[in-house]
């Protein structure tokens, strides 16, 4: 398993839960996105009603989870979590929509995973707060309508483009997340530190911050990797080079690249000569399956400027010669 990965996997959820903020001052960054849920669900309240349906997009490991519970919390109801690929059958929708309590929060995490089925009856149920219950099947089949409690949908998405206009439409409201600048996973680091009970310096937070890819889950999970190296190698502190000494030895470097990133990068320069390759003998070259190198490794490196994706193939960019430290033979970049 990747330390850089923007998923969490399951024993991960137990420890991220400690560090999730409970309400909205918590919550670290994403302010345009803050500031509008927090006139949202103030309206709400104060006309006492059951705050909007909202859209949350962005890539994992960002915050759209912590936020879905900060909703519930703020609006002082209870929550429900589930997921997109949870939910195979319309009657598995409908078994939770009719057990809802009124104005809980439902959470679907990768809503855009769901059955089509279960697609459909989730139209009519945020819009009229209302299911049919098919009963039978073939020509005996009859709809029995049954009337939901008013609820909060909060649906999360990695991008909103994905989700088929109809459902998108019944959101009152989308925020967008994108990823964190690195003054804002300071802050996060800072909070974490102080409930883990981790001495961090400023410096070590800004050299964890600058290796955790904008992404709060994994600026959390470097910070344990880094309190382990502390305590077992040091006095527990953790500084500048503390954390550096750490996170080299778990192969993340300075801008957060890991084994494959640079395996990639190192393939594409001194084997391709910068390219332009294609993406089959790029993974051919770094022993590893087309889509590990497509899903995993790329999205990070277009996104940071090392890798460009172009017509005739993969290439390495000006800023990917410099990170190895070589240099491109001339006319080499695009
Ligand atoms: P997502 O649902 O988008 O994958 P999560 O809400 O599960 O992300 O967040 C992952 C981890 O990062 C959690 O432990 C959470 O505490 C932390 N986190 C995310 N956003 C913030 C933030 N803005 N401030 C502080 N911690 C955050």
């Amino acid at each position: 398993e990747r330390l850089v990965t923007a998923e969490a996997d399951g024993e991960e959820q137990a420890v991220e839960a400690a560090l999730r903020p409970k309400n909205l001052d918590e919550f670290i960054g994403q302010e345009r996105v803050r500031e509008q849920l927090s006139l949202v669900l103030t309206a709400a309240l104060g006309r006492g009603a059951t705050a909007d349906h909202v859209l949350l997009s962005g890539p994992p490991g960002l915050g759209k989870t912590t936020l879905s519970m900060i909703i519930a919390a703020e609006m002082g109801v209870p929550i429900r979590i589930t997921s997109g690929p949870a939910i195979q059958h319309a009657g598995d929708l409908a078994a939770i929509l009719s057990s809802l309590s009124e104005g809980e929060v439902l959470f679907l995490d990768e809503i855009h995973r769901m059955s089509r089925p279960a697609e459909e009856m989730l139209y009519m149920a945020m819009e009229d707060f209302r299911v049919d219950i098919i009963v039978g099947k073939g020509p005996g089949a009859t709809a029995i309508p049954l009337d939901l409690p008013p609820f909060t949908l909060v649906g999360a998405t990695t991008r909103a483009g994905l989700l088929p206009p109809p459902l998108r439409d019944r959101f009152g409201f989308t925020g967008h997340m994108d990823f964190y600048a690195p003054a804002e996973l300071e802050r996060v680091l800072n909070r974490s530190a102080r409930l883990l009970d981790v001495e961090l310096s400023a410096e070590g937070g800004a050299e964890i911050a600058g290796r955790s890819r904008g992404t709060p889950r994994i600026a959390n999970r470097l910070l344990r990797r880094v309190r382990d190296y502390a305590q077992v190698r040091a006095n527990g502190k953790v500084d500048r080079d503390i954390a550096a000494r750490a996170l080299d030895v778990y192969e993340v470097d300075a801008l957060g690249l890991d084994r494959l990133d640079r395996a990639v990068l190192r393939a594409l320069t001194t084997l391709f000569g910068g390219g332009p390759v294609g993406l089959s003998t790029l993974a051919v070259a770094v022993g590893e399956e087309t889509e590990t190198v497509e899903e995993v490794a790329e999205p990070f490196l277009v996104r940071s400027g090392f890798l460009a994706r172009t017509p005739r193939g993969r290439v390495a960019t000006a800023k990917a010669w410099a990170h190895l430290g070589l240099n491109p033979p001339q006319g080499a970049l695009p």
